[in-house]
């Protein structure tokens, strides 16, 4: 795809744990070479599998209080009794060279970005029923129950802020949600706005045919 100097697209996904929003993130990632992903910073300790720098920057609580204080972060939550929060420079950064950014954070850090960057383009993943939600919270096997109990009230509650997102994909299969979501990705990086500095170019072009 040809470069312009427009500025990358902010993709923000939300969903409650066990929806299956992960997944869905990764595939589109390997799919597309200029889309980028927001590691954020976190002081959970990291789940089997997960690696520092690639699906977060985990770091000390004394380091996270330090960016807060350095006003580093585009927003940060406290979840679960941890710390989550988006680095300013790092999506800054990709976003001004033409990248676009997935953004896999929380309702409320949703919200926030939603204020400084209106130009977003806000997901919901949703599980596909109740039922379902429940037995992938359980088969995470990391969490003791009370974990469990606490993440799948607060993923009903995180449901029903649905209603604040751009686009609602159910992950009923994920090759399906996949495909709506590179659907979403696509219409929206065609938007008119998002090909301005492409279309400004184009009666740039000098020279008799
Ligand atoms: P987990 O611990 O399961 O990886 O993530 C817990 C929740 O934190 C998820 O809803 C995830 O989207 C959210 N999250 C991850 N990074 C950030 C962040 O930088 N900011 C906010 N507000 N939420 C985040």
């Amino acid at each position: 795809m040809e470069r312009t100097n427009t500025q990358g697209l902010l993709i923000v996904i939300s969903a409650p744990s066990g929806a299956g929003k992960t997944t869905i993130c990764k595939e589109l990632l390997n799919e597309f070479p200029d889309l980028h992903f927001s590691v954020s910073c976190t002081t959970r300790p990291p789940r089997k599998g997960e690696k520092d720098g690639e699906d977060y920057h985990f770091i000390s609580v004394k380091d996270f209080r330090n960016s807060i204080e350095k006003d580093e972060f585009v927003e940060w939550e406290e979840i679960y009794g941890h710390f989550y929060g988006t680095s300013k420079k790092d999506i800054e950064g990709l976003i001004q060279k033409g990248f676009d950014v997935i953004l896999d954070i929380d309702i409320k850090g949703a919200g926030n970005v939603k204020v400084k960057y209106p130009e977003s383009v806000f997901v919901f993943i949703m599980p596909p029923s109740v039922e379902i939600l429940r037995e992938r919270l359980k088969k995470r096997g990391s969490e003791t129950d009370d974990i469990i109990k606490m993440r799948f009230d607060r993923a009903m509650e995180e449901i029903r802020e649905n209603e604040r997102y751009d686009y609602v994909i159910f992950n009923d299969t994920i090759s399906d949600s996949v495909d709506i979501m590179r659907s979403v990705y696509m219409a929206e990086k065609n938007r008119r706005s998002q090909l301005q500095a492409r279309i400004n170019n184009f009666y740039q072009i000098t020279g008799g045919i």
